[in-house]
């Protein structure tokens, strides 16, 4: 734990605001390194006088990884026996992060709908700002789960337009006020939800979808909290669709792969505006760049990171490592 054994006239002003982040206390009033100083003696004087310190951490981590995540692989537009569905509706992505998890982030994901899409929340702990990635259904359970954390959704980004990451998009957009996000390429896809609810059989959204509000961009930052300096780059790797967009998270060494890059997959590239080529060129010069420790959070499924799937993805590996045993028509999962 940071700052417990040190001396507040010791620590930097980075230490004294990670401590009061991870402790919860705010800081946002403290102009002076005094005022954070100061602050960091009346926080530790509080939490000491409700129970020993080191016990509270042990507290404050447990309840951030109640819930663990048990999924299995599964793909978009896919329904029967090769599609393996999620066995738990919920997830808490903190807790497969481990001791890597980065303090002052909130990080909580959810499998929704009909195919289990994974919804991811990522939040700053203190100002409680965030964004929203693919509302693919069960929109009562993500506004249930935003209300609990207490956080203040500012963007909804869509890392692709198949309906199965986007079906509450609606009803989530309306709830929160926040300005939804997808890649110009997927456009026609988004507009075609209709007929890809038809295709697979299942019923189109009640709330007839709108446009989105802003256009994705390779390259572009989005800030997910203003005050904490907290942003994400999006990074287009269009092979899965056109317009599939991952989320790369600097600050918390976390990458949203959509249905790009799954734990030991790849996304199908048979659909709508797939494409194979384009999709091994966006792993493997986009995301295997990325460092290796980079935790990946997939559209569907369990966790990973690039460093493991650099070496051992079933279908696509970082240039120059041994040829994967699968092919690209056989990963449609
Ligand atoms: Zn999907
Ligand atoms: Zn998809």
């Amino acid at each position: 734990m940071s700052g417990w054994d040190e001396d507040e006239d010791e620590m930097s002003v980075g230490q004294m605001k990670q401590f009061l982040s991870s402790h919860g206390a705010s800081f946002a009033d403290c102009v002076e390194k005094s005022e954070l100083r100061q602050r960091v003696r009346e926080t530790k004087r509080k939490l000491s006088q409700s129970s020993p310190p080191h016990h509270r951490q042990q507290q404050s981590q447990q309840s951030a990884q109640s819930q663990p995540s048990q999924m299995k692989t599964c793909d978009c537009m896919q329904k029967g026996t090769d599609h393996v569905r999620a066995s738990s509706s919920t997830a808490a992505a903190n807790s497969s992060m481990g001791e890597s998890k980065p303090t002052g982030v909130i990080i909580r994901q959810l499998a929704v709908g009909p195919l289990q899409c994974n919804m991811v929340i990522i939040a700053d702990e203190v100002t409680k700002e965030g964004v929203l990635i693919d509302p693919g259904g069960d929109a009562d359970k993500i506004l249930a789960l935003i209300s609990g954390l207490g956080v203040r959704i500012v963007s909804i980004l869509v890392t692709h337009a198949h309906f199965d990451h986007f079906l509450a998009a609606e009803e989530v957009r309306t709830a929160t006020h926040a300005r939804l996000h997808l890649h110009p390429s997927d456009r026609p896809l988004w507009d075609a939800i209709h007929i890809q609810c038809a295709m697979i059989g299942i019923a189109a959204p009640k709330q007839p979808i709108q446009p989105p509000d802003a256009d994705l961009a390779d390259g572009q930052t989005l800030t997910i909290s203003q005050q904490s300096h907290l942003h994400c780059r999006v990074i287009h790797t269009p092979g899965h669709s056109p317009g599939s967009c991952c989320f790369y998270v600097e600050k918390a060494k976390l990458c949203f792969t959509g249905d790009t890059l799954f734990k030991g997959s790849v996304g199908r590239t048979d659909l709508m505006g797939g494409n194979s080529a384009q999709l091994i060129r966006s792993i493997q010069e986009k995301l295997y760049s990325l460092p290796p420790d980079t935790h990946c959070i997939p559209g569907h499924g369990e966790s990973t990171n690039i460093e493991h799937e650099a070496k051992y993805n079933a279908v696509v590996r970082a240039k120059g490592t041994k040829t994967a045993s699968a092919s690209l028509a056989s990963s449609a999962l």
